[in-house]
């Protein structure tokens, strides 16, 4: 990072010409240890490329790139010229910034002198007589308060206060105006009422440049007991120019203004009541930089010669920021637009400057004056970071996958893949490609209502009627048509408009948030495929095997189990959630089977092997008759087990282990207990708090967990307090990005930096007992003063709610804690061993890595020392211990586990009957023989091979 610093400024430097100042620089350089001497000869040559005049007596002399070799180190240094330089024929300096970057680093630089410069400093920095005050000149940011059209946004989508947050968060955050973080500043317990509906909301950390956005629902918004129908989401921070704020509110406290406010819904009309930048219905191109170090000076000052040519304004906005001269240097940098930036272009209309955008365009294509690499969507995608070299592992062709969910399957192939459209980007006729859009979303319109109309699964219905909703959204077809006016195609305007919301929507990682997106790509491809007549893919009539790059927890959930037999992924991991949905629901799975499964011609047969994970393409009758004939054997094993679910899990030598269900929905603790659950093991509680659209009070969640205790009736509940983050974010709880979420902020870790949230959580659960058998554990639990202040939390709160049947513990996720689990057993009633997280974190594998999860088998001897560690240390304390990971419904690990000692398995409901079954046929001295054994082990395939 380069930063101008009081000691980089030399003060009283002398040269009687440009040449004899460069020397001065370059002595200044080396002295510092930045450079060698021989930079001097790139500094000349970049003046003799266009001189690095800034204006207002600045220049900012700078190397080549080829020049860069003799950079030791990254830096700037400042030195003031009291009797000045001649620099360009024309211009005198009086302070030269000399800067030695082994990359774009000056950018920042540029950034910084810019900003200043927007006031006229010129006198400021020849008369300067002292390093403190260039310093205080230069930083000296001009108030600001962004405040125009392209930060207003109305009939937008929105539930409640939290879409409401986003999206305002979102039009600040794609100008670069907030950070990540911003969002978690905003409490909505703090929005003020202005009157009429208008709503104002502050927040002044993660800002970056004070600004407004506005937002406008589609529908008011209820919020304490008002509506909501205007939003202002003001981020603030001391260069919040405040006069400017202040003419905002005059605005906004006057009554018929705030009525005018209400009542009007189109942007441009908004921006004009509130005095916002209005951005002019002018001609427009956009065009991605490529310059690989930005608009520096070079290429700016290229474009600014270019834009001076023609009389009419010329302005541009980097990624539809705020709008700027392309006819000024110093407001061109001011930009700091970095390669893959879209700099739009509008131009004054009636005007040269016109018909100059298309040479305007083509210059910045051809790269100002520089050579230009062209750009690539993955360098896009890559969010323009440097550019790196980037490392792909493919996977090795097999025919095999990762087993996620048991069971044979086959059936003809639907291969979902992107598909392939080709279209010319461009057309001149605006009104034939309207109509052919138009046209599209029709028919694309008439299908859904068909298909809603077919279909008999409600929770697809509401899909596809939210998907008729979105395609009815006047704020997408309004950009669609922008693109289209600006003379794209009517493929290429679709596309491009649905592909930038979608992406918008992602950049959040809310989960909801993000389905949205697939929803917003799963219309647009639709569309798209009418437009380019690309047929539709065709559903197989009978039951089909998906097959899917990967598939998301929500893709599941949609599936119709009457159509789907079986589910083959190239990516993804057992112990990922979509694989838990897939088995919650019985549907046999194979995941992470690597890309060739993309390759399958649709219609092929595929059967696949849910228990070990192999699938074969076009199978031999003989091999489908087999299956055939295993299938119907598991399937009598299955009902034999059904018959005897709710008998006990007695071994041959009468040893019983106590059998219990996970569960993420209230009212699945029904059909546990009908599947023979005789506890629930692991109560999801983020899941339940996913259901709803906001965060529950204490009256809904006492609500929740009613129905759970009254399903279960005298069963005991073991229920998890929240444990957002990870690969499950809250919409409503949110998280500032981190870069390793698995080892961030989740869990316990959350809550206990909202002890409130987790107070709220056990008052709920306290009250909703009755006293019947509650057990609660706490996630993540990772150092034993985590425990102590959850558990102190906990008594605080008996204290006011007594519970006579409660039992407390943890979950043993983190191999921290397992390593404890000799202290810990002496305070806790119970452990609950997590085997998803706990072999994720042992064996330092993303549960959901697409190459690597099959290696995170918890049947690895580590974490099996573990457990038997956990286990022998509750047990020399008398306290029990679970095992409520997706290891405890493995056939292979059933007896390992049991062999080590654990008193509960608890697994998804659909698994009981098996397991129990399986239980029934063991001997435990034979289990325990072969934990011990195990515990032996060198891998976890010497582990699986044991009992064969
Ligand atoms: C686990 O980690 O094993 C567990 C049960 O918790 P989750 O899968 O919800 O992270
Ligand atoms: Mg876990």
């Amino acid at each position: 990072m380069l930063a101008l610093d009081v000691q980089h400024v030399r003060m009283d430097q002398h040269a009687v010409d440009k040449a004899q100042a460069l020397e001065c620089l370059v002595n200044i350089l080396v002295e510092d240890k930045l450079v060698t001497p021989e930079y001097l000869e790139g500094l000349k040559a970049r003046e003799q490329q266009s001189a690095t005049y800034l204006g207002q007596g600045i220049a900012i002399p700078h190397g080549t790139p080829q020049s860069r070799q003799y950079i030791l180190e990254t830096g700037v240094r400042l030195a003031h010229f009291p009797q000045g330089v001649v620099w360009d024929g024309e211009n005198k300096i009086y302070l030269a910034v000399v800067i030695a970057a082994k990359s774009d680093e000056h950018l920042q630089v540029l950034q910084i002198l810019t900003r200043a410069l927007i006031d006229d400093v010129s006198d400021r920095v020849k008369n300067a007589t002292s390093a403190e005050q260039i310093i205080e000149l230069l930083h000296a940011q001009p108030p600001s308060l962004a405040l125009h059209e392209n930060l207003i946004a109305t009939q937008v989508p929105a539930n409640d206060t939290d879409d409401l947050l986003w999206q305002a968060t979102q039009l600040l955050k794609q100008q670069k105006l907030v950070e990540p973080g911003f969002i978690c500043a905003l409490d909505p317990k703090q929005m003020i009422h202005l009157g009429e509906g208008t709503w104002s909301i502050t927040a002044s950390e993660h800002v970056l440049s004070p600004a407004v956005s506005i937002i406008k629902p589609e529908h008011p918004i209820e919020h304490q007991g008002e509506s909501i129908s205007t939003l202002l989401c003001i981020a603030s921070n001391d260069q919040l120019d405040m006069p400017q704020f202040n003419r905002l509110m005059d605005i906004l406290f006057d009554p018929s203004q705030l009525e005018k406010l209400t009542q009007e819904n189109d942007s441009h009309q908004i921006a004009q009541i509130i005095g916002a930048e209005i951005i002019p219905d002018w001609p427009s191109r956009s065009v991605t930089l490529a310059n690989a170090h930005g608009l520096h000076a070079r290429p700016a000052t290229q474009l600014v010669n270019i834009s001076k040519t023609f009389k009419g304004d010329i302005q541009v906005s980097a990624d539809d920021g705020q709008l700027v001269s392309a006819k000024s240097l110093t407001k061109l940098l001011s930009l700091g637009c970095k390669r893959g930036q879209v700099l739009t272009f509008i131009a004054e209309p009636n005007t040269d400057a016109v018909a100059g955008l298309d040479d305007i365009i083509a210059a910045v294509k051809n790269g100002l004056g520089e050579e230009v690499e062209p750009i690539d969507e993955q360098e896009l995608a890559n969010n323009n970071t440097d550019k790196v070299e980037v490392l792909t592992f493919e996977e090795e062709e097999s025919n095999s996958g990762i087993p996620a969910s048991s069971g044979l399957a086959f059936g003809p192939a639907h291969v979902i893949k992107p598909r392939e459209f080709k279209y010319e980007r461009n057309s001149k006729n605006v009104k034939a490609e309207t109509a052919k859009l138009e046209q599209a979303i029709a028919q694309v319109k008439e299908n859904i209502r068909q298909f809603i109309a077919e279909s008999k699964v409600e929770a697809i219905k509401q899909i596809f009627t939210a998907h008729l909703e979105m395609l009815d959204d006047p704020d997408l077809i309004q950009g669609v048509h922008k693109g289209l006016k600006q003379n794209l195609s009517a493929p290429a305007a679709w596309h491009e408009h649905i592909e930038a919301a979608a992406k918008a929507q992602e950049q959040l990682k809310d989960h909801l948030l993000a389905e949205r997106a697939a929803d917003l790509r799963d219309i647009g491809e639709r569309v798209l495929a009418v437009l380019c007549g690309v047929p539709d893919v065709v559903e197989p009539q009978e039951p089909y095997i998906l097959i899917m790059h990967d598939v998301g927890p929500s893709d599941v959930a949609r599936l119709d189990k009457d159509r789907v037999a079986g589910i083959l992924t190239a990516v993804g991991g057992a112990s990922a959630h979509s694989a838990i949905v897939a088995r919650a629901l019985g549907i046999p799975a194979v995941v992470g089977a690597g890309s060739s499964v993309l390759k399958i011609e649709s219609n092929t047969t595929v059967l696949i092997n849910g228990d070990n994970g192999d699938f074969v393409i076009d199978p031999a009758q003989s091999l489908i008759e087999h299956a055939v004939a295993e299938r119907e054997r598991q399937r009598q094993i299955r009902i034999e087990a059904e018959k005897h679910c709710l008998e006990p899990a007695i071994t041959l030598d009468k040893h019983q282990v106590e059998i219990a269900a996970n569960i993420g929905k209230v009212n699945a603790a029904g059909k546990a207990v009908k599947d023979g659950a005789e506890a629930i093991g692991l109560l999801r509680t983020e899941l339940v708090f996913m259901a709803h659209n906001s965060a529950p009070d204490e009256k809904t969640q006492e609500a929740d967990y009613r129905v759970v205790l009254d399903d279960l009736a005298g069963r005991p509940l073991v229920v998890r307090t929240l444990d957002v983050g990870g690969d499950k974010p809250l919409p409503y709880l949110p998280i500032a990005e981190e870069e390793n979420p698995f080892l961030g902020i989740r869990g316990i870790r959350l809550t206990l930096r909202k002890p409130e949230l987790l107070r709220q959580q056990l008052v709920a659960l306290l009250k909703a007992s009755d006293n019947r058998p509650l057990r609660i554990m706490f996630p993540m639990i990772g150092r034993v003063e985590e425990w102590r202040a959850a558990k102190a939390i906990l008594d605080e709160v008996r204290q006011d709610y007594p519970c006579e049947n409660l039992e407390v513990g943890i979950m043993i996720e983190v191999p921290a804690a397992a390593l404890l689990s000799p202290i810990l057993a002496q305070e806790v009633d119970f452990f609950s061993i997590g085997t998803n997280d706990l072999t994720q974190y042992t064996m330092a594998i993303d549960r959901g890595h697409p190459l690597l999860s099959a290696e995170a088998d918890g049947l690895h001897p580590s974490v099996l020392l573990l457990i038997d560690q956990t286990v022998r240390a509750a047990h020399q304390y008398g306290k029990w211990v679970g095992i409520c990971g997706e290891l405890a419904a493995d056939p292979k690990a059933v007896p390992v586990l049991m062999g080590l000692g654990v008193d509960e398995l608890s697994m998804s409901s659909t698994s009981i009957p098996l397991v129990k079954a399986q239980i029934r046929t063991l001997n435990f001295a034979e289990c325990q023989n072969i934990a011990q054994k195990a515990l032996q082990c060198d891998s976890a395939t010497a582990v699986r091979q044991l009992g064969e």
